[in-house]
């Protein structure tokens, strides 16, 4: 427990700030990992899918997932189906066995009244709340006990064919800026940024 601590305070370090969201996605994603008996990805053996949309709150949720699963849009290992729910599916490429994790809204009613959300409510930005107010929920969250916060589904085969990563790059001849292979076109002979061709894609 105490390893997967420092996984939550460097998770919130990398979040910018403590909030009860972030909290529930590093225990969706320890939990998924748990369930499929896999460590967290330093390449692209895993791949998450989130379902945070846009544009509402406890998105946070995401950076929460991507921290503790090591899914990350830098290696485009996770990707977002966005339906505005608090989940994340998390598969293992290996065995292309997966899970889903689901927020249970158990402390709802708790988050709601708390000084924390009374001041979000407000419009003040979570990285203004007073460090107590964010801990209180932070601890609420962390010290819950799994089943009261999660659903954790059951495995199941998620085979699929995943893209090999194309690794190279190719200087625009036109702006002079790298551009990976695939987002290379051609405009008569000379190879061209999309930008620099005046295509749309
Ligand atoms: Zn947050
Ligand atoms: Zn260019």
């Amino acid at each position: 427990m105490s390893d997967s601590r420092s996984v939550l305070a460097a998770a919130l370090e990398f979040h910018g700030h403590r909030c009860w969201a972030s909290v529930t996605g590093v225990r969706a994603g320890l939990a998924a990992l748990r369930t499929l008996g896999v460590h967290r990805a330093g390449g692209s053996q895993l791949h998450a899918i989130i379902e945070t949309g846009e544009e509402h709150g406890a998105m946070c949720f995401g950076d929460g997932v991507q921290y503790s699963t090591g899914c990350t849009f830098g290696k485009n290992n996770i990707n977002k189906n966005p339906l505005g729910k608090l989940a994340v599916t998390v598969v293992d490429k290996a065995s292309d066995l997966a899970v889903r994790v689901s927020y249970k809204p158990t402390l709802q009613k708790q988050i709601a009244a708390s000084a924390f959300m009374q001041q979000r409510a407000a419009g003040v930005s979570p990285d203004k709340i007073p460090e107590a107010d964010q801990l209180e929920l932070v601890d609420l969250m962390w010290n819950a006990p799994e089943d009261d916060i999660l659903s954790v589904g059951e495995v199941f085969s998620q085979p699929r064919n995943w893209l090999p990563e194309v690794m190279g790059f190719t200087p625009c001849q036109q702006c002079g800026e790298l551009v990976a292979q695939a987002y290379v076109r051609l405009v008569g002979e000379r190879r061209m940024c999309i930008p620099c061709s005046g295509y749309d894609r």
